[in-house]
Order: structure tokens, then C-alpha cells, then sequence
């Protein structure tokens, strides 16, 4: 990926419903806090996890989460369990960024290690995971007792969508290539729900085929001959209008 595109794929990220991003200049655009978790190497470096994680909390500065990473050289269960007992009452979270090729039932190994916290007196430490997640694993992984996700992956190379743009008008005339239907179009939406019409521009508001409600037209004006004529809306203010969109919608 070319770094350029980096701050661009956290803003899309950030608006598309993630709660957080970790590059710091894509934060910077949005106008959030960069948030993100130690790395593997930080244990790697200190040679035992139980240094790295005390180091960690020394230098981090205290608004910052303790999250340890808890799957670098031993079992899962085992690092968590080691990580509670280091940092008590500071610990916020243990991360799992468990291979696959490691990972056996990874539903399994979440609920294993909420139990062995929680009989240990350690409930306010939250689980998250992390490591080639999607949006079919992070749907069976909300099933257990998981606090976040981590990812990366299928968000920086999601599958494209294929669309095109294509004259359908000249000076007024209807005209366009083979294939394509001719005309300039006005995009209408059912508020209640959310099923959309497409009708020649002109063309009086139709009713819902759905449920007979007037429809909106959802096409807006936002440049107009090079210059930008619409109300531009800060990423937080997007985010929750799509947020309130994909009440509408499946995963499917
Ligand atoms: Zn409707």
C-alpha cells in the first residue's frame, strides 16, 4: 500500500464504524486520539513478557490503555493469566493476535481465557483480538466474550467494488455508450425502508414500491465547475449518519 493512501484508509475506516485508528497523521485528519497496542517485538526485544509489559507501563503515558499482548511465546491462557497477576489493577486488557495456523477453535480459547480472569478475580480485564480478522470472524468471535477487535488486513485490501462513470447526457440529449441507459438520473430512497429508485431527473418523487411512503432524492450538489459548493461534514458527524444507514441493512 502507498503510504499516501494510509490517512485516507483510517478516515474511511473511522466513518465505515471503526471506533479507532492508529495512524497517527489518519488520526490527526479525523480529529481523534490514535490508539493502538503493544507489538510482538516489544516482548521479542525484552526477551520475557512479564518485562516488556511492566516496561511498558513505566513509559506509556497514563492515558493510554495497558493492554498486553498475551500470545508471543506461550499459551494464550497462560500469558493472560501472567499479564493479570503482573499488572493488577492497572491491567485494562489482554490482546490475543493469535495465528491461524496456531489458533485451533479461536472461540474457544477467548471463552477459556474470560474464565481462567474471571476465576482469578480479574474481570475488569477485557479481551480483545486481533490477527486476520474479517467481517465473517469478528461476527462468530462477537458471540464469546470479546471487548474489540483488531483489523488490519481486510480493511487496507477490501474487496473492490466495480463501478464506472459514464456520459448519458450531452447538452441536454439523452446519449450514452451501449449498455448503459441514457439520461441524467435522480437516485430516490425510502426513508422507513431504505428501498431505492431510479428515475430520470425531472421526474416527480415516486412512491415507495414497498410501502407507499414519499421517497428522497439523494443525490446533492457538491462541486460545481471546480468548486466546492456543499456543506463539507467533519468525519464524526458522517460516521454517525452511516452508523444510522446500516440500521437498515444485512451483512450479506
Ligand atoms: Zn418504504
Amino acid at each position: 500500500m502507498h503510504p499516501a493512501l494510509a490517512p485516507m484508509l483510517d478516515r474511511a475506516a473511522y466513518i465505515g464504524g471503526f471506533d479507532g485508528v492508529s495512524g497517527v497523521l489518519g488520526a490527526k485528519l479525523i480529529g481523534i486520539t490514535p490508539s493502538g497496542t503493544m507489538p510482538h517485538p516489544l516482548i521479542l526485544i525484552f526477551g520475557d513478557q512479564a518485562s516488556a509489559w511492566k516496561a511498558f507501563d513505566e513509559v506509556i503515558e497514563p492515558s493510554v490503555p495497558r493492554i498486553a499482548l498475551v500470545d508471543t511465546l506461550y499459551d494464550e491462557k497462560f500469558e493472560s493469566i501472567l499479564a493479570a497477576e503482573t499488572l493488577r489493577d492497572r491491567l485494562s486488557g489482554v490482546r490475543l493476535d493469535t495465528p491461524g495456523s496456531r489458533r485451533g477453535d479461536f472461540l474457544d480459547i477467548v471463552r477459556e481465557v474470560r474464565w481462567e480472569l474471571d476465576v482469578r478475580g480479574f474481570k475488569h480485564v477485557k479481551i480483545y483480538v486481533s490477527g486476520g480478522l474479517d467481517e465473517s470472524s469478528v461476527r462468530r468471535l462477537a458471540e464469546g466474550p470479546v471487548d474489540g477487535f483488531g483489523v488490519g488486513t481486510s480493511v487496507s485490501n477490501a474487496p473492490t467494488i466495480d463501478f464506472s462513470m459514464d456520459i448519458v447526457e450531452v447538452e441536454g440529449r439523452p446519449l450514452s455508450k451501449r449498455g448503459k441507459f441514457s439520461g441524467k438520473k435522480q437516485a430516490w430512497r425510502c426513508e422507513r425502508c431504505h428501498t431505492w429508485q431510479v428515475t430520470l431527473f425531472d421526474s416527480e418523487p415516486p412512491k415507495c414500491p414497498s410501502c407507499g411512503l414519499e421517497t428522497t432524492p439523494m443525490l446533492k450538489k457538491y462541486i460545481e465547475k471546480g468548486k466546492v459548493v456543499g456543506e463539507l461534514k467533519p468525519p464524526k458527524l458522517i460516521r454517525e449518519y452511516v452508523l444510522e444507514q446500516l440500521k437498515h441493512y444485512e451483512l450479506e
